[in-house]
């Protein structure tokens, strides 16, 4: 057994050998460093292997011609090289209807936003430096006059996420101090934002009024003592009610603020620049509206339908802004130079006419697509499925619902046109998993065994991918 067992490791091959082979296949793309990594990785594996193989079967297994363990070692390192290069953070195509899909990083960027980010991150940048008078400038700075001007806010401070800004406006106004909330608005927003325990981190203390489906301007009156720092409001944005209800309304909550001078904040979640009502979507709230009402500060994500990146904007009065910058907890939340690039370059997008925004911001793209349009649009993915395919899959239309957003967006259903297609092999599922694993992998929904492709989230450039992925699945 100790011959065979020292023949086994005599047929490994080399690791000079190998590294040579591995070189010539990838040229520079790796360091050989990296190279042998993976090669010692890929040997000693192979060792393991033979040496079990030989202990199970108790006699000399049929030893691979040294050549042959050469090639396959060699193979599988160059898999592994490979999977290693490839991002693993990749572009997909939503075919799932959903506009602002938390796990499908939210909103796309518009090509302006995208451009700035290129720009600003190529070399260096004057993120904290004034061109004028060549002395340190504030982060905010290249901001504010753009985002003041479209919102009608007096200054902004951003941050990470929206979660952070509730965290930081928190902790600034309102620590050791009571904030009043209604009990109505105490919700989770997906992904483990819950209102009273982001209160609790941030060192606020809750004081819930009223009920769950009513409260009024005298259950905040009544609960407010010397210890009050702050009315807080929460749009909920990802839930409904209906029937016996009542929502107190911000001016009635500015006017009790200002009366008893204690600061209202808002934390809107999404809100919006433009009115989606003729897109079906009601109950948005318009961000220049609620800042117009008094209130001393909002927070909004950057990436839901604001369409930017993943930001929490903090907007407001001067005076509130520049002590929640002041804040330390500021230091540890603020954002780097890409995302103020994107976020500038979408507030500039903002600047066009309306029709002209709804075109360049995606998530106002999808959701003021008709769904004449997305007729028109399903005919022409099916005729490229069909071209590419031929009769391969079943194809039909039909009339069904997208969404806005899902968990932690803005709930909101929109009339929308599917293509359904079928195989008569594969399940709907067995398709779905094989178009994940695609070059570019395309995310369906599934529904009564047939894949469903949604036209709402879908660019024309898509349907071409999505015929190859199908044609290749099979
Ligand atoms: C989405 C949302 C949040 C969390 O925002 P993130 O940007 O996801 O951190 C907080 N509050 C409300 C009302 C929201 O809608």
């Amino acid at each position: 057994m100790g011959n065979n067992v020292s023949a086994i490791l005599q047929s490994l091959p080399k690791m000079d050998d190998l590294l040579g082979g591995v070189k010539d296949e990838l040229g520079s793309l790796l360091s050989i460093a990296v190279i042998k990594r993976l090669c010692q990785q890929v040997v000693s594996k192979k060792r393991e292997e033979l040496l079990a193989e030989m202990t199970a079967a108790g006699s000399p297994t049929i030893l691979k011609s040294k050549e042959e363990l050469r090639e396959a070692i060699i193979g599988e390192v160059m898999f592994l090289a490979t999977s290693l290069i490839n991002p693993r953070l990749k572009r997909v195509i939503n075919a799932t209807g959903v506009v602002l899909h938390t796990n499908l990083g939210r909103s796309p960027l518009s090509a302006r936003a995208l451009c700035g980010v290129v720009a600003s991150a190529m070399g260096y940048s004057n993120l904290e430096f004034s061109l004028e008078d060549g002395k340190r400038g504030l982060r905010y700075d290249n901001l504010r006059e753009l985002i003041c001007s479209i919102t009608g806010a007096e200054d902004v401070v951003v941050v990470n996420n929206n979660a952070a800004a509730v965290m930081l406006i928190l902790d600034t106004i309102a620590f050791g101090r009571e904030v009043i909330v209604s009990r109505g608005e105490l919700v989770e927003i997906g992904g483990g934002f819950r209102v009273p325990d982001v209160m609790k981190k941030s060192g606020a203390l809750l004081k819930e009024v009223g009920t769950t489906n009513r409260t009024h301007i005298d259950d905040y009156a009544r609960a407010l003592t010397s210890s009050t720092g702050l009315l807080l409001k929460v749009h909920a944005s990802n839930f409904k009610m209906v029937g016996f209800c009542n929502d107190t309304p911000l001016s009635e909550l500015v006017a009790l603020g200002r009366e008893h001078r204690i600061p209202v904040a808002y934390d809107v979640g999404s809100g919006s620049l433009v009115d989606l009502s003729r897109y079906g979507i009601e109950g948005e709230p318009m961000l220049a509206e609620i800042l117009a009402s008094g209130v001393d500060v909002i927070s909004i994500s950057g990436d839901k339908l604001l369409g930017g990146p993943q930001a929490g904007i903090i907007l407001g009065k001067r005076e509130v802004i520049q002590t929640i910058a002041q804040n330390p907890l500021n230091r540890a939340l603020r954002v780097d130079k890409l995302t103020l690039a994107a976020l500038e370059g979408t507030l500039i997008d903002y600047l066009q006419d309306e029709e002209v925004v709804c075109q360049s911001i995606y998530p106002l793209r999808y959701i003021s697509r008709t769904p004449a349009f997305l007729k028109k649009e399903a005919r022409i993915l099916t005729k490229t499925i069909k071209k590419s395919c031929g009769n391969k899959f079943s194809l039909e239309e039909l009339a069904g619902k997208s969404f806005a957003g899902g968990g932690a967006l803005p709930g909101y259903e929109l009339d929308s046109i599917l293509v359904a297609l079928e195989n008569a092999t594969l399940t709907a599922e067995q398709i779905a998993t094989k178009l994940r694993m695609a070059e570019v992998p395309v995310i369906v929904r599934v529904a009564n065994d047939k894949v469903l492709f949604d036209l709402r989230t879908l660019e024309q450039d898509d349907y071409a991918e999505i015929a190859l992925a199908l044609c290749e699945l099979l």
